[in-house]
C-alpha cells in the first residue's frame, strides 16, 4: 500500500514520523475518514470543511490547501486501486525538538500530515446493514469539546471494547441521562414518520453523514426532531439507527437487550440508507 506523509507517497513501510510528533505525546492531532464509493470520494468538500474547523478550534496551522488535499486523496484512491473503502487523513502540531506542554511556534515547527487508504469491497452492499446491529449503553465520560474530530480516541475504543465483551457491536454513550452519540457515530431512532436524533453543540461531533442524511430525509417529507432523548425512549421507538461515514445508514435492531421491530432492521432506515447511497453517488468527486 502506498501512503502519504508530509508531501511524499511512499511505500507503508517506508514511512516515518517523529517520537516527539505531539499526535504520538499529546493526542494533539485531527482527523477525517472519507468513504470510497466507485472510486470516487463521499461528501469531501464537507470533510475538508469540518477538518478546517477542527484546525480552527486548536489554533493549528493548516498543512495545505484543501484544493491540494483533494488532489491527495485522489492521487492515493488511484495509486492503490481503491474501488470502495476509506481515505484516513491526520494532521497533528508536528514534533518539536523536545516534550513541552506549550503550542510550538508554527514558524519553527510544521504539522504533519498523514493520509492512507483502506479497502474495502462490500462497503456499500454491506451484510451487516441487513441485519442491523445491537447496541449496549455506557456513560459517556469524554472531554468537553466532542466537536472538535481529535485522534482522542481512547474511551472510545474502550467503549467499543465493552460493547464486545456484552456480546453487541456497539455503544451509545449517555450524559445526564441523555444519549449523546455513538462511540464513532451518530445516534437516532424513528417514532412513527419522526427521526429523533440530539441537536449539535459541543457536546457531539457534527457528523457529515449526519447532515446528509437529515437533508434527505427532510426531503423525502419525513419530520426532523433534534433534542435531546434518553435510552428508554429509543427503546420504544419503531426504529433506530446510526451514521458515519463508514457505515452510512446502519440500522440498530436491540438497545441494552430491547428488541425493536421485531429485531430486524425497518422499512424506513434500509430505505435512508438506499436514498443517502445514491444521492451520494451522483455527487461524489
Ligand atoms: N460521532 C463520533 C464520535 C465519530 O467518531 C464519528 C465518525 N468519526 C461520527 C459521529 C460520525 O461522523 P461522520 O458522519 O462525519 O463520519
Amino acid at each position: 500500500r502506498t501512503v502519504y506523509v508530509n508531501g511524499d507517497y511512499l511505500p507503508e513501510t517506508e514511512a516515518k514520523v517523529s517520537i516527539f510528533d505531539r499526535a504520538f505525546l499529546m493526542a494533539d492531532g485531527v482527523y477525517e475518514v472519507t468513504s470510497v464509493l466507485g472510486g470516487k470520494l463521499i461528501d469531501f468538500e464537507g470533510h475538508a470543511k469540518r477538518l478546517q474547523r477542527s484546525l480552527d478550534e486548536l489554533d493549528m496551522p493548516s498543512p495545505c490547501t484543501m484544493d491540494e488535499l483533494l488532489e491527495i486523496h485522489r492521487e492515493l484512491v488511484k495509486i492503490n486501486e481503491i474501488d470502495e473503502g476509506m481515505v484516513y487523513l491526520q494532521v497533528t502540531r508536528g514534533a518539536p525538538d523536545d516534550r513541552d506542554f506549550v503550542f510550538p511556534d508554527p514558524e519553527l515547527v510544521k504539522p504533519t500530515l498523514v493520509l492512507f487508504t483502506q479497502n474495502k469491497p462490500g462497503l456499500a452492499d454491506n451484510p451487516v446493514a441487513k441485519k442491523g446491529i445491537k447496541v449496549i449503553s455506557i456513560e459517556d465520560v469524554r472531554w468537553g469539546r466532542r466537536d472538535i474530530k481529535t485522534v482522542q480516541l481512547l474511551y472510545p475504543s474502550m467503549g467499543k471494547m465493552m460493547a464486545k465483551k456484552a456480546g453487541a457491536d456497539d455503544a451509545w454513550m449517555v450524559e445526564d441521562g441523555f444519549v449523546t452519540e455513538g462511540t464513532s457515530n451518530n445516534a437516532y431512532f424513528i417514532k412513527g414518520n419522526k427521526i429523533v436524533t440530539r441537536a449539535l453543540s459541543n457536546d457531539i461531533l457534527h457528523g457529515i453523514t449526519r447532515a446528509a442524511v437529515l437533508r434527505f430525509a427532510k426531503e423525502s417529507q419525513m419530520e426532523v426532531e433534534e433534542r435531546n432523548f434518553t435510552i428508554e425512549e429509543a427503546q420504544q421507538a419503531d426504529e433506530a439507527f446510526i451514521t458515519s461515514a463508514s457505515t452510512f445508514v446502519m440500522p440498530v435492531v436491540e438497545i441494552d437487550g430491547v428488541s425493536l421491530g421485531g429485531g430486524v432492521p425497518g422499512p424506513r432506515a434500509a430505505r435512508l440508507r438506499e436514498i443517502y447511497l445514491e444521492e451520494s453517488r451522483k455527487v461524489a468527486v
